[in-house]
């Protein structure tokens, strides 16, 4: 198997509020390659940002394994969690606001993430400017944020996120709040910044064009990975995830179009698999019609 950046299998993760339990993810399997660029999608509710924050070492998972870079986020300790989110992971966030303090030039708020990872003064400064110019910036370093443009702070935002050289980007609706040309451009970058240092970068977004601009979107549902679509290849077909269980959920649409009332019968046909409603063929097809069937 390709080499991983990202390994989760089985995670679950329950949110306890007073006497009420939420299962935010429910078993998930997900294995992102080194230099993926990932979008995952879903609707709203379904686990996108749990697992963003659980990736990101914000939060920890009540149960599975979750690895990212050799590190098990499921056994670590305080010490070990700060460094980690130092070290590993960059994030962005949509709301500007969070990514950037309002009373810094964007070349203090870059050196902000180095400072506390203990980065000699010297090399601070010079990476600062490094990846300032590497996003555009470098004329606008002595800029505050109230100064600059929407995309011009999401760039900034992109050189604070990785000050400290980490190898995961995680992004939660990076261009939610920029206009369609300025999104473009960020995604652009994004692109850049994959080619050129390799980075490993996960979205979650809720917009086509952002997910379709990444190599892979992977859909989660009720806490679980469900489809996928591999936007690399030349005709982009969205696939079922098995999971390593064997669970398999239908695309909404080929449940509406086949009704299965909670039970299927699976059959073996020689290279695939066929899924018929348990309580009998579909209505006005032969048994050979294909209708329900799931190529595996
Ligand atoms: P998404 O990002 O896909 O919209 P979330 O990960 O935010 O989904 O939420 C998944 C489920 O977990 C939802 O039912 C949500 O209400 C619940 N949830 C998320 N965070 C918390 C929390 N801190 N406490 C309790 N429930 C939460």
């Amino acid at each position: 198997m390709v080499d991983a950046l990202v390994e989760a299998h089985n995670l679950v993760k329950i949110y306890k509020a007073a006497d009420l339990e939420v299962v935010a993810l429910q078993g998930l399997d997900l294995h992102v390659p080194r230099g993926e660029m990932l979008a995952l999608v879903g609707p709203s509710g379904a686990g996108k940002s749990t697992l963003l924050n659980i990736l990101g070492g914000l939060d920890e998972p009540s149960a599975g394994k979750c690895m990212v870079a050799g590190v098990d986020l499921t056994h670590l300790s305080a010490r070990d969690r700060l460094r980690y989110r130092r070290r590993v992971v960059g994030h962005v966030w949509q709301q500007t606001s969070r990514n950037l303090l309002g009373d810094l030039t964007l070349l203090d708020n870059v050196m902000v993430p180095m400072v506390l990872a203990g980065y000699p003064a010297r090399r601070r400064k010079r990476r600062a400017r490094e990846l300032l110019e590497l996003v555009g910036l470098g004329p606008r370093m002595r800029y505050r944020p109230d100064r600059l443009s929407g995309g011009e702070q999401q760039r900034g935002a992109l050189a604070v996120a990785l000050a400290n050289e980490p190898p995961l980007l995680l992004a939660d609706e990076p261009t939610g709040e920029l206009d369609s040309v300025t999104a473009r451009e960020v995604l652009g970058l994004l692109r850049g910044l994959n080619a050129e240092l390799g980075l490993t970068t996960i979205i979650v977004t809720h917009d086509k064009l952002v997910a379709e601009a990444m190599d892979r979107s992977v859909a989660i549902r009720d806490g679980r990975t469900s489809t996928e679509v591999l936007h690399a290849e030349e005709r982009a077909e969205e696939t079922a995830i098995i999971d390593s269980v064997g669970r398999l959920q239908i695309p909404k649409a080929l449940l509406d179009a086949v009704r299965f009332s909670g039970r299927a019968r699976v059959h073996l046909a020689g290279d695939h698999l066929e899924l018929w409603p348990a309580a009998g063929a579909p209505s006005g097809n032969g048994a050979n019609s294909g209708n329900g069937a799931a190529k595996s």
